[in-house]
């Protein structure tokens, strides 16, 4: 029996190369769980992995894909069940361990979390890693004290940005998201943002420490020049909590905003988040995303669409959520 998978291979001038290929089960990595994956998405990391692999990936040839949904087909361990729908990010899946890009993966059980009540298959990936991140990064506000006034979501219009303005325009925020794509306005508006910022706005470098105080949080999945500058524009006491580098991965800023306005930058890390903190975020992203809303982000794709999508989301071009259906 053969299963179809994105195999990624490098040839000596590492050059690589992504193609849909069939498979025979011996091929699969070690694992404690064998799953029929029934979606997985394309988030950035993604996109580095199918393409030049950004250092992430381990050895040739890969299976990239960091996150899965499915059905488990067999366990060797007693707290999964053949049968028993799970959902799968992190753990370096899809980077150092092949991933979800494929009908079939196995890992380790302690990497899945059961299939949380309320959600199909489909829309834990209209999350995934990317929306999953989103609510922790909200999360991780929430403990240290949202300010009142308008929270700041950057990249909006992508997968971080989306989900989390939906999931803080249903918790009742007002919400601004800064693109780079105006076009992408009314998709914004629809998902609960209450202002839009361009991107020109904020790319400008540090000049003055600090501004006025503008957004009572912020969750920043652009990094370099725009958080240096965001910093300057928090409220007193205000938290960011930054999650991405899709601007890059430098911080071009100063010590003013912190020491002056007691300004906090809380890091978020989704791959290795304890499984209790999973759960509560996966079941937060239950009850709070509104459905149609994440419906309105998803765009449908099958295997062989990957390596164009990889490429797309490395160029800031994806909107919303890619939902892979592996089948
Ligand atoms: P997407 O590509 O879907 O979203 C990134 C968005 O950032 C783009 O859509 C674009 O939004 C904006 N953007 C892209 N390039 C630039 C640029 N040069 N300057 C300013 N804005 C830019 O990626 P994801 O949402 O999947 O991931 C976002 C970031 O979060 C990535 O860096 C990723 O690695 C990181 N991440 C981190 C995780 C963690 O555990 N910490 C987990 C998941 C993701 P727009 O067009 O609206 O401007």
């Amino acid at each position: 029996m053969t299963f179809k998978a994105l195999v990624v291979e490098r040839d000596e001038d590492k050059k690589t190369q992504a193609s849909v290929q069939d498979l025979t089960e011996d091929r699969l990595p070690k694992g404690d769980v064998t799953v029929a994956v029934e979606y997985s998405t394309v988030n950035y990391k993604d996109g580095l992995c199918i393409g030049p692999g950004g250092g992430l990936v381990r050895s040739y040839p890969h299976v990239p894909g960091i996150d899965f949904s499915g059905t488990v087909e067999a366990a060797d361990d007693p707290r999964y069940s053949p049968g028993d729908k799970v959902v799968l990010t992190g753990w370096r899946v899809g980077e150092a361990h092949w991933g979800g890009h494929s009908q079939k993966a196995r890992v380790k059980a302690d990497w899945l979390v059961p299939l949380p009540e309320g959600l199909t298959t489909r829309q834990a990936m209209a999350v995934g890693t990317a929306g999953f991140t989103s609510m922790l990064a909200v999360q991780a506000l929430e403990d240290q004290g949202l300010k009142d006034g308008p929270v700041l979501v950057t990249g909006a219009a992508g997968g971080v940005g989306s989900v989390a303005v939906a999931l803080l325009s249903a918790m009742g925020r007002e919400v601004a998201g800064v693109t780079g794509r105006p076009d992408q306005a009314d998709y914004l508006t629809a998902l609960g943002a209450t202002q839009i910022v361009a991107r020109e706005e904020l790319s400008e470098t540090v000049k003055r420490p600090l501004e006025s105080e503008t957004w009572g949080g912020c969750v920043d999945a652009v990094g370099g020049a725009m958080l240096a500058r965001l910093l300057g524009q928090m409220q007193y006491g205000a938290s960011v909590a930054a999650v991405g580098l899709a601007g890059g991965a430098a911080l071009p800023a100063t010590v003013i905003p912190f020491l002056l306005r007691g300004v906090n930058l809380l890091g978020i890390d989704s791959v290795m988040q304890p499984y209790d903190n999973r759960l509560r975020a996966w079941s937060r992203i239950a009850e709070l995303l509104p459905m149609d809303k994440l419906e309105g982000m998803i765009v449908p794709a099958t295997l062989s669409d990957l390596p164009k999508l990889g490429a797309d989301i490395l160029a800031g071009q994806v909107r919303g959520r890619v939902v892979v259906d592996v089948n």
